[in-house]
Formats: C-alpha cells, sequence, structure tokens
C-alpha cells in the first residue's frame, strides 16, 4: 500500500523511537515520561504538545494502572490518536462540495510546497471518478508555474484556464469560474501565488479571488486549502500561522509527508492551529494523495 510506503521514513524515525522506548522500559516512571517528551519533540510534535500528550498520558497510566509494556503502547496511540481527533471536536474533516454546481477549491501556500503537485493529484482522483475537472492557473508570478500546471492538465486529460504571466491572477479565476458554470464542470481547482513576503498584498490579492469567485457562485469556495511542506517541520506551523491571518483558511494539504521522519507534525498542526489536515501527499506521482486518516496514520507510524 502506497500510505504505508509513505510513512516509511516516519515509521523507522518516530515509530522506532517510540517503539524502542517501549522496548526498554522497566518501569513508567519519570524517566520515561522524559524521554517520551524527547522523542515527540524530536518528530516535530512541538513544545507544548508533546507536554499535553506526556501529561494525559501519565494521568492514563495512573488511572488503568497499567503496567504492560502492551497496555503503555496501546495507551500511547490511543493518547495521539483522541489528541487528533479532539482538537477538532465537532468539526468536519472531510472536503466540502457544493451542493449543487461547480465546487470550487482555492490552494494557498509559499513557492515549493506542493500546490501545483496537489492540484494535479486531486485533478486525477476526481477524472478517475467521471467528474468534469477545470483548472485555473492562477499563479502568475512564479515563473513557470503556468506552464506546470498545465503540464498537470495534459498529463490528467483536464482543461486548464490561463492568461500570460504577470496578468492579474483574479482575471484568469474569472475566466475559468464562468466557464465552469456555463460549461457544467463538476469541480474547479484555483491555483493562486502564496507570496508571504507582502502579507498585506496577498491578503488583498487573495480577497479579490475569493469575491470574483463568490459573485459567480455565492456558497463558493468550498474549500481554502493550504498546502504545508511536512519537511519543513516547525517553519510549516509558523506559516500556517501567517496564512490564518491572511485568508480563512478550512483545511491543510500536508505534502512531502513521505520526506521526514518526524511525522509528529501533523498532531502539532491540529493542536496548535486547530486546522484539520484534509489531505496527505505521500509522493510525487498522480496517485500519492490520500484523505487524512489520524487513526491510520498513527497505527501506520507504530507497527
Ligand atoms: P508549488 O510551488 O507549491 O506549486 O510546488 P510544486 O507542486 O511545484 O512542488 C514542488 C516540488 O515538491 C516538486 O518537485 C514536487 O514533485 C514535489 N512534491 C510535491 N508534493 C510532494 C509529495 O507529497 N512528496 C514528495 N516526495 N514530493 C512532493
Amino acid at each position: 500500500e502506497r500510505y504505508d510506503k509513505g510513512l516509511a521514513k516516519s515509521r523507522k524515525g518516530f515509530g522506532a523511537k517510540i517503539n524502542a522506548l517501549l522496548a526498554n522500559f522497566r518501569h513508567v516512571d519519570e524517566d520515561f515520561f522524559d524521554d517520551l517528551e524527547e522523542t515527540l519533540i524530536e518528530a516535530d510534535v512541538g513544545y507544548e504538545t508533546a507536554m499535553n500528550i506526556s501529561d494525559e498520558l501519565r494521568d492514563e497510566v495512573k488511572l488503568r494502572n497499567a503496567k504492560k509494556k502492551s497496555d503503555v503502547s496501546d495507551a500511547i496511540i490511543e493518547r495521539l490518536v483522541n489528541l487528533y481527533e479532539e482538537s477538532g471536536k465537532g468539526e468536519d474533516n472531510a472536503l466540502h462540495f457544493a451542493k449543487q454546481g461547480p465546487t470550487v477549491f482555492l490552494f494557498v501556500g509559499v513557492n515549493g510546497v506542493g500546490k501545483t503537485t496537489t492540484i494535479g493529484k486531486l485533478a486525477h482522483r476526481y477524472k478517475e471518478e467521471g467528474k468534469k475537472v477545470l483548472l485555473a492557473a492562477g499563479d502568475t508570478f512564479r515563473a513557470g508555474a503556468i506552464e506546470q500546471l498545465a503540464e498537470w492538465g495534459r498529463r490528467v486529460g483536464v482543461d486548464v484556464v490561463k492568461k500570460p504571466e504577470q496578468s492579474d491572477p483574479a482575471a484568469v479565476v474569472y475566466d475559468a469560474v464562468v466557464k465552469a458554470k456555463q460549461e457544467n464542470y463538476d469541480i474547479l481547482l484555483v491555483d493562486t501565488a502564496g507570496r508571504l513576503q507582502n502579507k498585506v498584498n496577498l491578503m488583498k490579492e487573495l480577497d479579490k479571488i475569493k469575491r470574483v469567485i463568490t459573485r459567480e457562485i455565492p456558497d463558493a469556495p468550498h474549500e481554502v486549502l493550504l498546502a504545508l511542506d511536512a519537511t519543513t517541520g516547525q517553519n510549516a506551523l509558523t506559516q500556517a500561522k501567517q496564512f490564518k491571518e491572511v485568508t480563512d483558511v478550512t483545511g491543510i494539504v500536508l505534502t512531502k509527508l513521505d520526506g521526514t521522519a518526524r511525522g509528529g507534525i501533523v498532531l502539532a498542526i491540529r493542536n496548535e492551529l486547530k486546522l484539520p489536515v484534509k489531505l496527505v501527499g505521500l509522493g510525487e506521482q498522480m496517485d500519492d494523495l490520500r484523505d487524512f486518516d489520524p487513526q491510520e496514520f498513527v497505527i501506520g507510524l507504530f507497527k
């Protein structure tokens, strides 16, 4: 399974360290919790979240009177899954679609995090499902971004709306939304430029793009997905905080999870940002994209 392969590094890193901790422990004592905290922090879970997990586990172990390795390891797995789920209680973690007419997903994130690739992968997914898919090359700023999206369109076999480099991205998006409506597309995936260097401009640009979309399709965009590169660890968290200030993000696409041994960043994002991880990238190929399932993820780390 690709999910399995995609988590191989984290399993060898993060997962193996926790397993080693469990294999070597004699008593669940303060040393054990110190080591656990250190392992969690090394895995990019983040200081605060690591302390949180460790404290709750301490209570849980006491409560259950857990002494056996298997009990403690079960408690850890449960804690990690629960932490993810509890931080988003009552939230709907699935992707949202239009009840009627075209669904619009807007993608934001800085250069190089894997936005364009994710759009290509999703286009492939929906095309396979028999949907009519349209892409909008709204990153008119980065050299090569338009051509890269067009290439994905050709590879997957879906249509792409584009204009020359440096065009107004809102104009590209306008054309795409109108086309999506008139020609009955099921889903429109919009690429954007993510220049965090100038937050005010980025905010204005994204606001304008959103206004153009909403004017044509009142309940759209149905998702604003922020792409974050898992290999950048705590930096990804900082980026996410900045993007939250610029626009209303509805979910995270965590890319390149296959490229890190520290998969704990998923938990940090959930706990510190209160944003759901909706999709994970597990490689560069078309089908290396999964809906995120916390249970599958945590169990995948430790087996
Ligand atoms: P953008 O600038 O945000 O649009 O980023 P791109 O989509 O161009 O991706 C930047 C690089 O990351 C490319 O070389 C992609 O192949 C690679 N990439 C994207 N997603 C993944 C992933 O999930 N895993 C791996 N290993 N590489 C990825």
